[in-house]
């Protein structure tokens, strides 16, 4: 089975944890991966199983990279902070990037992440 990412930056946190929250019974048939901090927030918030990796700023966001470049993410939920700039910006583009590059949906804000859950349900 593929894997969903879920990925928020530190002021996108809550908004991925209320989504994730809201859309429990969809996650929970899913294996899920998280970069390290959103991910232990995942699990303080839900009984969900998520395997976490490092935190995004030191290399998380390369981790789940490396997922999709060897085609085992079906899915990401990335809630991005377009009002705060990232020392990581260089790999929070190359995570988007190679979204494209290996066509693999991704979320960046509830809006999306709604119409993408609708569409996964199909
Ligand atoms: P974090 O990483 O979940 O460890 O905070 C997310 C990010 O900023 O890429």
């Amino acid at each position: 089975m593929k894997k969903i990412a879920l990925v928020a930056h530190d002021r996108k946190k809550d908004e991925l944890v209320d989504f994730v929250k809201e859309h429990r019974e969809f996650f929970s048939k899913h294996s899920l991966v998280s970069t390290g901090t959103t991910g232990g927030r995942i699990i303080q918030a839900t009984d969900l199983e998520v395997m976490r990796f490092q935190s995004g700023p030191i290399g998380g966001d390369q981790q789940v990279g490396a997922l999709i470049a060897t085609d085992e993410i079906e899915a990401i939920f990335f809630f991005r902070d377009p009002l705060t700039s990232q020392p990581h910006e260089p790999d929070v583009q190359a995570l988007i990037r190679l979204c494209d590059v290996h066509k693999i949906p991704v979320a960046t804000n509830t809006a999306t992440a709604n119409l993408l859950i609708k569409g996964m349900k199909k």
